[in-house]
């Protein structure tokens, strides 16, 4: 998910309803993710919770100020959720996927 700056994501959020949102625990206590909103994957491996399941959705998604599928994390976001652009292959597979039109690569 991209910067909250009038951009798409904060009324869609189908990414954050498609993918296992995975990384390494470590990387969640240096973020300060609170350890409620996360899942053991793998004694490597954890994953926001709720993205390891069939029809995934992040429990953050929507829990954010600046729009309906704001993310209520959003300063701690995981590496995968700041790795994720407009407009790449995998927002567009994801918003394919939730009925959504594709978009544009954005400069940033
Ligand atoms: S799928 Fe694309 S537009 Fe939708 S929230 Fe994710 S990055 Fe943003
Ligand atoms: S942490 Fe935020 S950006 Fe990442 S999947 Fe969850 S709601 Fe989406």
């Amino acid at each position: 998910m991209s910067p909250p700056s009038e951009n798409p994501c904060l009324s869609c959020g189908a990414c954050c309803r498609t993918y296992r949102v995975s990384f390494y625990w470590g990387e969640a206590l240096e973020l300060g993710l609170p350890t409620e909103l996360i899942e053991q994957v793998t004694p490597h491996l954890a994953c926001m919770a709720g993205t390891n399941a069939t029809q995934p959705r992040c429990v953050a998604l929507g829990h954010g100020t600046a729009g309906p599928m704001a993310c209520g994390v959003y300063p701690q976001r995981p590496s995968p959720c700041r790795e994720l652009q407009i407009g790449d292959e995998k927002c567009n597979r994801a918003r394919e996927r939730h009925g959504l039109l594709p978009l544009s690569p954005q400069c940033s």
